[in-house]
């Protein structure tokens, strides 16, 4: 498997505004993380999937909540157990966008990715990185996550390559 597809979790899986398959999930942390809602949507684990299995594609995650989506996000849309990329530390002051876009380039390995994000200064930042092999940011609006038409859009440029 080549393509990879990065998932950011706040803003994509994770967002403010209920639609047609959102729902509320309490979050307890137990490492003494002050617990809250979010709000996640049942169809994003399937549509994910469908995407990957589709275009012969593996699905990472690429958030700051990096193990903690296997355990607080994932298992309550559908998702199996995926690969958490690990940015590495973020340096004081640094905007996440570059901290992120470094974390990438760093260690994409060449394959070509996809990346849902509603960061919109990633695409900006992975220029400065110079990455030679094809990339794609789907920068997500945040309101309510990833919707049918990022997917349609991800599937067309993934299925192009
Ligand atoms: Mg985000």
């Amino acid at each position: 498997m080549n393509k990879i597809i990065y998932v950011d979790v706040d803003g994509v899986l994770n967002f403010n505004e209920k639609c047609e398959g959102s729902f509320d999930y309490w979050v307890d942390f137990d490492d003494g993380t002050k617990p809250g809602y979010v709000r996640l949507n049942k169809n994003h684990g399937p549509w994910l999937l469908n995407l990957a299995k589709e275009t012969g594609s593996e699905l990472m995650w690429a958030t700051s909540w990096l193990d903690l989506a296997n355990i607080y996000i994932g298992p309550q849309i559908g998702l199996p157990e995926l690969p958490v990329l690990n940015f590495g530390p973020q340096k004081f002051s640094e905007y996440n966008g570059a901290w992120k876009s470094r974390g990438m380039a760093e260690k994409s390995d060449g394959r070509p990715f996809l990346w849902f994000d509603d960061d919109f200064t990633i695409a900006q930042y992975l220029k400065y990185d110079k990455l030679d092999y094809p990339y794609k940011v789907q920068e997500i609006g945040g309101r309510i996550g990833i919707t049918k038409d990022d997917i349609y859009q991800a599937y067309t440029w993934l299925s192009e390559l």
